[in-house]
């Protein structure tokens, strides 16, 4: 039993971090009438969302945009708060450059020789027929987890992926989804995500895959939405430093309020979840877990045109590259096309040959963009050659988020099993690192939330289980 404390403000529920998942979480409780307070680091919400501005009045997504058909509660929460969505502009021909030879195609796959396509389609049976052996509730418990979770994807695709051209096209595609290198992403967290995240071919496809759609403003106005909604109920620039559970309660401390609660959701990484003191102290397991996360680290590069003049060209504005800085290119333009956009994805680290900065071009913005811009004239002519501007997101240097997709390093699904997900006496965990599906993607943050939620909300109405289990 706590000594009774003063100058503590009341509430049922603390929510940490105000990114898509707490703010989430926070709304859903709110609904059943449960009174509830987020505290948030950073200066604003959304987290791993954020708006960029592109000029006349435009921006384009700086952080998390796409969604799919499979993401369903997106989708749901999208429409309940009175938003929309517009589809990714594929009309017109994506382009396939390699070793100087540029091709135009449509479709996913792009144009492989046919030995290439043949060993593309083997590799790819064979990695979802071995995800459908792993338990999307413990991945851990499949029957050559240790196995499977002590290599890569990228040692895997060396031994059975042998042809170049095939092997270099799932590299492009699984560090496209990871920031990072195969060489360095569990197989088993490869097929666990198979297997939770609708399939290899939803996961890499534009039309009707996880890149189908993005939100008409931004997908930073799902989070600014549920802010305002919440009002005096998201406290900024307050980074909470402590909690303190105990038999009855839970005491927050933060920059900006000091709270007491019956039930705490952490939102945010694992990695983001260590620097926040906990007592009693965490389980060994979740610590070490918090201790040995890491996320990808990336930056978007965008190029802001007066008009997307590539669609006028018969391009969709896609290129899938071997050039030094464009390697894979999208058309990031708002809904209206008022403002043309072309992004690129560079990983900064530990991303592999190809997707890594090299040094020439890492500490020199200027040398950079200019290299970003004759790659683009490359693909799309002397249009690309005068830009109105060159924008840059990073998540290397964001002070309170731990980069953009979490690791997915070996050794993470079998050593620390379900620390992401189980609550530790009052505390639960959202995140979309603690989603039950879709892990990883904005579906995943919502599904998380959700889930914590419910948790939550189950605990506060049962007084057998609000006695905290310090485990
Ligand atoms: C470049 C990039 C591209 C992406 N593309 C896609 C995509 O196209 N589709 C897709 O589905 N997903 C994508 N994602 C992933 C998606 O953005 C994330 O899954 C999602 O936004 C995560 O939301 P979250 O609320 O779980 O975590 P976060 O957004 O990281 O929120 C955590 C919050 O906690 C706060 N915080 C941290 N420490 C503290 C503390 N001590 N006290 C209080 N607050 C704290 C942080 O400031 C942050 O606001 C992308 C991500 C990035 C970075």
């Amino acid at each position: 039993m706590t000594e009774p404390q003063s100058g503590y403000r009341d509430v049922d529920v603390v929510i940490v971090g105000a990114g898509l998942s707490g703010l989430t979480a926070a709304y859903r409780l709110a609904q059943q009438g449960i009174s509830v307070l987020v505290l948030e680091a950073g200066d604003r919400v959304g987290g791993r969302t954020v708006n960029v501005d592109v000029g006349r009045g435009a921006v384009t997504d700086g952080g998390g945009q796409w969604i799919g058909a499979l993401h369903t509660r997106m989708y749901a929460l999208i429409k309940e708060l009175g938003l929309s969505t517009f589809r990714t502009y594929t009309e017109g021909d994506s382009i396939y450059l390699q070793h100087g030879k540029r091709r135009s195609y449509q479709g996913t796959i792009p144009p492989l020789g046919p030995l290439a396509l043949l060993a593309f389609a083997q590799a790819q049976f064979r990695l979802e027929r071995m995800a459908k052996q792993v338990p999307v509730a413990a991945p851990w418990t499949a029957k050559k987890a240790d196995s499977w979770d002590s290599t890569t994807l990228g040692h895997w695709l060396d031994a059975n992926c042998l042809v170049d051209e095939a092997r270099h096209l799932f590299t492009t595609c699984f560090t496209m989804m990871y920031a990072e290198d195969p060489h360095r992403i569990s197989l088993l967290k490869v097929l666990h995500q198979i297997a939770t995240s609708g399939g290899i071919t939803f996961m890499a496809n534009t039309r009707d895959g996880a890149q189908d759609s993005r939100v008409i403003g931004g997908m930073h106005l799902v989070s600014t939405t549920l802010a305002n909604k919440l009002g005096d109920r998201v406290i900024l620039d307050s980074p909470v430093t402590e909690i303190q559970q105990s038999d009855d309660e839970v005491l927050v401390r933060s920059a900006r309020a000091a709270v007491r609660c019956q039930r705490v959701i952490v939102a945010m990484t694992p990695a983001d979840a260590g620097r926040i003191r906990v007592t009693p102290e965490l389980p060994v397991r979740r610590t070490a877990l918090q201790r040995a996360w890491h996320n990808g680290t990336e930056t978007k590069v965008f190029a802001v045109y007066d008009k997307p003049f590539w669609r006028k060209q018969g391009f969709n504005g896609s290129a899938l590259t071997d050039l030094p800085i464009a390697h894979f290119v999208v058309d990031n333009s708002p809904a209206d096309g008022s403002v043309g956009v072309l992004l690129v994805f560079v990983g900064t680290a530990g991303a592999g040959p190809g997707f890594t900065w090299t040094d020439d071009v890492l500490n020199d913005q200027a040398a950079r963009h200019a290299a970003f811009v004759r790659d683009l004239v490359t693909l799309f002519g002397p249009e690309a050659a005068n830009p109105v501007e060159v924008v840059e997101k990073s998540w290397v240097d964001e002070p309170w988020i731990n980069g953009c997709v979490g690791t997915r390093a070996p050794g993470i699904l079998t050593g620390y099993t379900d620390a992401a997900t189980v609550p530790v006496g009052r505390l639960h965990w959202a995140g979309t690192e603690a989603a039950p599906e879709f892990e990883s993607y904005l579906e995943g943050a919502v599904r998380a939330a959700e889930r914590a939620a419910a948790e939550v909300r189950v605990a506060l109405s049962d007084p057998v289980h609000s006695k905290t289990d310090h485990r």
